[in-house]
């Protein structure tokens, strides 16, 4: 189907346009419907899929609705992916009164922490340096209402997986979690069923 058939945010449908997408990839079409309803999903997709997109524009609309409030997190296993999402939402977002944060490992912290003065509506990062934000008690995981794990396979391939647990139990009760990966490891099935609630599964 077509961007334009959803009837989207017409800033939004009009930054879209302006990113050449017109229409939506396998893993934007399973997932954006139940995303827009606020379920949980867990997908099985690999990189260049177009999952970034699947996931902000939802986040992107749910921020419009309640700019006030809204507060979503994105982790990250590398760099160079958080900062290829915060690209993604700035281009998706032009003309709207939302921001964005890029979180990583590798530069100076005391960066992020004037950053963090001003309020994002949406924060992405590695799983290190948002633990070392938050233990500074700089970043309030707690305000987070969505939570995104993205390349789930990978940050547990990396090691992060005390790291992801630790931040899961900052956020606490949220309203929406998605968690993307490219593989589906039998021995991670409990640690996913545990971060996730009555999840729609896809698989692409
Ligand atoms: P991703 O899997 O999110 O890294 O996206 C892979 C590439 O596909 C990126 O260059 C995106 O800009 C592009 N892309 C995402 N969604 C669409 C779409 N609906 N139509 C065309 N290109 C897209």
């Amino acid at each position: 189907s077509l961007f334009s058939d959803l009837k989207l945010d017409s800033r939004l449908q009009k930054n879209i346009d302006l990113k050449g997408y017109e229409s939506l990839t396998i893993i934007q079409e399973q997932a954006i419907p139940p995303l827009l309803e606020g379920r949980d999903i867990m997908a099985i997709s690999r990189t260049g899929s177009g999952k970034t997109a699947a996931f902000l524009i939802p986040i992107i609309l749910h921020a419009l609705q309640d700019p006030g409030n809204f507060s979503a997190l994105v982790v990250a296993p590398t760099r160079e992916l958080a900062i290829q999402i915060g690209e993604e939402f700035v281009s998706l977002t032009k003309g709207m009164q939302l921001r964005s944060s890029t979180f990583i490992g590798g530069t100076n912290i005391n960066g992020n922490l004037q950053q963090l003065k001003k309020k994002a509506h949406l924060i992405i990062g590695t799983p290190g340096r948002l633990l070392d934000l938050a233990a500074q008690r700089a970043l309030d995981l707690r305000r987070t209402n969505t939570l995104v794990l993205d390349e789930f396979d990978r940050m547990l391939d990396m090691g992060f997986v005390n790291d992801v647990k630790k931040l899961v139990k900052l956020i606490g009760p949220r309203d929406q979690t998605m968690l993307f990966s490219a593989t589906l490891d039998p021995g991670q099935k409990q640690l996913i069923s545990g971060l996730l609630q009555d999840p729609v599964e896809i698989k692409v």
